[in-house]
């Protein structure tokens, strides 16, 4: 298999695996007991507390382990909203955000709270002037990094001055964005800021949320006061550990990788635009992380253009869903402008530390083919 579809999940390092391994075999005690095996269990969850931290410019104290982006998104976005309460109960989230972010949002809208809406432009990104609109009361404002689906970095640090100067808290999901371009919380800005392990090389079912300097919030999560207070449950500790490693080495390679990355991902909308005239590359104007494209072949519906991929061995995604053999396009190129006809045609290709310049040529020479073939069999059933 050609394995285009990093930004759904990228392999766990073999540094990562080889940690989490040691880590279940030597840390059977509860990192919260006092005898000495729970304090070499502490030991281990605050040396990746220090990796985590140091990937993202922030204090290891301000770092929270968490069950991944999705948990973090809902621990930042509902818990912020909680203890700024008294300030206004409306938050402001972008059209583009990840499901996590939209799904706290709907929590808080059943709670009474007002949910305001910032727009993208055609090019994927929210412009920061929308902040200066935003109603008084708006507590927290949330706009991620980098878009899963089409890869545009967002302009969180503008966005974030804006928002500061109004009196609003900033939540970032920096999910897919962590480990691809630099993080730093002090140049951003933000108050709060998720990553998760499973989109830099370390295992599922673990994330962070740094929460900044005194940035007020509320768990959601409570129990013995793990994690500062913040998140309470049994820390996931081979999880945390792996995440630490894998931190580390992302933050080690970052960049090499990226221009590694970058020129890949050039060859790649070059080989494109070759073999079809009309592809539509979503955001191509914007910055962008290096190792996302996100394109359209007009004519060829994504659903199908996947599966003859995937008979063909390369794994990709579709932002679109489908659903009872309707393809539904996917709201964030809505969101951007797209037509739906293009939009239900589009396919997402990311890659990651294990994509060769090699497969990047194979994979063309296969979705052009695929292309030709799918664009061939709808002309056929339409005639
Ligand atoms: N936020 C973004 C931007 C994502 O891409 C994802 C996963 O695809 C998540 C949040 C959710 O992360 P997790 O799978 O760790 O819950």
């Amino acid at each position: 298999m050609i394995y285009l579809d990093h930004n759904a999940s990228t392999p766990v390092r073999p540094e990562a695996q080889a940690a989490m391994a040691a880590c279940l075999a030597e840390h059977h005690a509860n990192p919260s007991s006092l005898h000495r095996d729970g304090q070499r269990a502490r030991a281990a969850i605050e040396r990746a507390r220090e990796q985590v931290a140091s990937l993202l410019g922030a204090k290891s104290g301000e770092v929270v382990f968490v069950s991944g982006g999705t948990e973090g998104d809902h621990d930042a976005v509902i818990g912020a909203a909680w203890a700024l309460e008294d300030r206004g109960r409306r938050v402001a989230i972008s059209d583009i955000e990840h499901h996590a972010v939209h799904g706290a949002a709907q929590v808080l809208m059943r709670m009474g709270y007002a949910i305001e809406r910032l727009p993208a432009t055609r090019e994927g990104f929210v412009d920061p002037k929308v902040v200066d609109s935003l109603p008084a009361d708006t507590t927290l404002l949330s706009l991620m990094l980098a878009n899963n689906e089409t890869g545009v970095l967002q302009p969180v640090a503008e966005v974030a001055t804006r928002a500061h100067a109004r009196g609003m808290r900033v939540h970032c999901d920096a999910v897919q964005a962590a480990g691809k371009v630099p993080i730093d919380v002090r140049t951003l800005g933000t108050d709060y800021l998720v990553i998760s392990a499973h989109k830099l090389g370390g295992p599922k079912g673990v994330g962070a949320l740094v929460v900044s300097g005194d940035a007020p919030i509320e768990p959601l999560l409570r129990g013995s006061g793990h994690e500062h207070g913040l998140r309470g449950g049994t820390e996931n500790l081979p999880g945390i550990v792996a995440m630490g490693v894998a931190a580390e080495l992302a933050a080690g390679e970052l960049g090499t990788e990226r221009a590694r990355l970058m020129a890949l991902r050039q060859r790649f909308e070059t080989g494109l635009s070759e073999l079809a005239r009309d592809v539509v590359i979503h955001g191509e104007r914007a910055p962008r992380l290096p190792n996302t494209v996100n394109a359209s072949f007009p004519g060829a519906r994504s659903d199908r253009l996947l599966m003859a991929l995937d008979a063909r061995g390369v794994a990709a995604s579709a932002g679109s869903a489908c659903a009872s053999g309707a393809v539904e396009p996917s709201p964030v190129l809505i969101a951007m402008g797209v037509a739906e006809d293009l939009a239900v045609c589009a396919l997402r290709f990311s890659f990651g530390h294990t994509t060769s310049a090699d497969e990047i040529e194979r994979s063309l020479a296969i979705i052009g083919e695929c292309v030709h073939a799918v664009r061939a069999s709808t002309a056929g059933a339409r005639a």
